[in-house]
């Protein structure tokens, strides 16, 4: 890969990493807004079991949310160490190069279309 297609996906990684870094931050607002409702008026508590039922349901899909973007931060974080140490591009399993046109669409991919299809089939 050439320096300008590095930086192209370095470009990239970055947009990626700020956009999720503002998302994982309106999520938490979002959380903590709820928080905020809930241990408010003890007497709407009580009274409306089926509400909080929902607020529970909220906060399990928020927490999903935040784990999934845990994990994508984490991978984006190591792609960009990946352009700085030169690796990046280059399959961490069978150690060809990854197609541009995956990049493009999976900046942070780790493993080329061959072996991200091996994996996926070894999941049960
Ligand atoms: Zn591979």
């Amino acid at each position: 890969m050439n320096k300008k297609e590095l930086e192209h996906f370095e470009k990239r990684l970055v947009e990626e990493r700020e956009k999720l870094l503002h998302d994982m931050r309106s999520h938490e607002d979002a959380a903590g807004l709820t928080q905020r409702d809930a241990s408010g008026d003890l007497s709407a508590y009580s009274f409306h079991m089926a509400d909080l039922g929902t607020d529970a349901n909220e906060r399990e899909k928020r927490f999903h949310f935040a784990s999934r973007d845990t994990r994508l931060l984490y991978h984006i974080d190591r792609a960009l160490d990946r352009i700085h140490d030169g690796s990046y591009g280059r399959c961490e399993s069978c150690g060809g190069d990854i197609s541009p046109g995956r990049l493009e669409v999976v900046p942070h991919a780790r493993l080329c279309s061959a072996c991200k299809e091996k994996e996926e089939e070894a999941k049960p």
